[in-house]
């Protein structure tokens, strides 16, 4: 056995790694946070994945989606005639956010697959392998394609209520490539690339580097070692400072723990709050139906769908533009608050809150993708037309903020702060 130390991410409770079963995970027995996956065999399913996904891919961005037939006159949509759209109509900065969530990011998630997997399976060398590797971490939250997904499907029921809409090719490749792209990311943990792409002569921190910290000063018990954010290494502070302050694996700086994280994550929720309420105030969009408008917020655009007698897409978007931010505002608040205050109690729980906000939070971008589909494709003029509104950008920005937030934020600090000093765990 490797006596190997492993950290985890979530709470920095040491660990010593043992060899699971194949499909197992092992998790942290403090907070309960996933640890790592046992190695499933070879990067060959991984990289069939990915290659499938970027067929999938190109035809999505090739072929219409949606075509829409009304008074004789037709107009089609791509993946790019939404951010298009929204640059047309004065709105940047929902093309941009469109144009990274459903084009940028999940193209670059799938070429960084491609670009690191298939050297390692046919054997030869290309350059900056590591690098790739590292910023697929930072690219994976903003791949957003499984929620456009949702997104197209509201779009859709709101249109078929009065004009004829025909799926296109992409539409289906779309369908495909979601599922293709979730089993390229968990048939691989990314720790076993990280494994692979070590420098050989990597010397990994052990237990008896262990006995070692153990052995020091107090203050050296509680800084003994840190743990890197990109790749998860434990490195020793004696051994952080041979290699100057960077990760010997994969190069990202380290720090004991994020900078200044707790302010800088109340600063972007307390924004995220602000936001809020021009958010729900304004109209997300206006519709030009038969040369009458109306303007729907988040909320009347439920209320639309309920007295349609869509009801499951009524709760579905309910959830997703209602519940969810505030869900989320509320429980970051909380958790941001109990660890400054350093309050003790369910430490596991508010982890376990924490993880799951941070998972969450993107499915509110539904409304996004929604109006960012019904601007594209309905421009018919008087007929019919759907302009974007400025509560669509408030509401973007506050998405993207809380999900910066709970970035920012290192929840490490949940057990640092109630008074639990870094523990030297033994167990696996
Ligand atoms: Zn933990
Ligand atoms: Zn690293």
């Amino acid at each position: 056995m490797s006596h190997r130390l492993v950290a985890c991410e979530h709470c920095d409770y040491l660990h010593v790694e043992d060899d699971i079963p194949p499909g197992f995970v092992a998790r942290c027995i403090r907070c309960g946070s996933p640890l790592y996956q046992a190695q499933k065999g070879t990067v060959e399913r991984p990289l069939a994945f990915a290659i499938t996904a970027l067929v999938l891919f190109l035809i999505a961005n090739s072929f219409p989606i949606l075509t829409f037939a009304m008074e004789g006159r037709t107009e089609s949509n791509t993946l790019l005639s939404g951010v298009v759209t929204f640059w047309q109509e004065g709105f940047p900065f929902l093309a941009f956010m469109v144009a990274l969530t459903s084009i940028a990011a999940p193209l670059m998630l799938v070429g960084a697959y491609i670009y690191v997997l298939a050297p390692l399976y046919f054997g030869f060398v290309v350059p900056g392998l590591r690098a790739v590797w590292r910023v697929l971490a930072v690219i994976r939250p903003w791949s957003m394609l499984d929620v456009f997904l949702i997104g197209l499907l509201v779009a859709l029921t709101k249109l078929t209520d009065f004009a004829d809409v025909i799926a296109g090719p992409a539409f289906y490749a779309v369908c495909f490539l979601i599922p293709t792209t979730l089993l390229m990311s968990t048939t691989l943990d990314p720790r076993t690339i990280w494994r692979r792409l070590a420098p050989e002569n990597l010397r990994y921190a052990m237990l008896e580097d262990l006995e070692e910290l153990r052995a020091g000063t107090a203050q050296e018990k509680a800084t003994g070692w840190m743990t890197c954010e990109t790749c998860a290494f434990v490195v020793t502070d004696s051994a952080a400072r041979e290699t100057g302050g960077k990760c010997p694996r994969c190069g990202t700086h380290l720090h004991h723990r994020k900078s200044g994280s707790l302010s800088r994550a109340w600063a972007l929720l307390v924004t995220a709050v602000v936001l809020y309420i021009p958010a729900n105030i304004f109209p997300i969009m206006t519709i030009t139906y038969l040369g009458r408008a109306e303007s729907d917020t988040i909320l009347s655009g439920v209320v639309v769908l309920l007295q349609s007698g869509q009801w499951p897409i009524a709760i579905v978007v309910f959830t997703a533009s209602i519940v969810v931010p505030i869900m989320k505002i509320v429980l970051l608040g909380w958790v941001y608050a109990a660890t400054g205050l350093g309050l003790a109690g369910p430490l596991r729980e508010r982890t376990l809150i924490y993880r799951v906000t941070e998972l969450i939070g993107r499915w509110s971008m539904i409304d996004v993708f929604m109006v960012s589909i019904l601007a594209a494709l309905v421009k018919l003029g008087n007929i019919a037309t759907v302009v974007p509104g400025f509560g669509a950008v408030a509401f973007c920005a506050v998405v993207i903020l809380t999900m910066l937030s709970a970035m920012a934020f290192d929840p490490r600090l949940i057990w640092d702060r109630a008074g639990m000093q870094k523990e030297q765990g033994m167990s696996s």
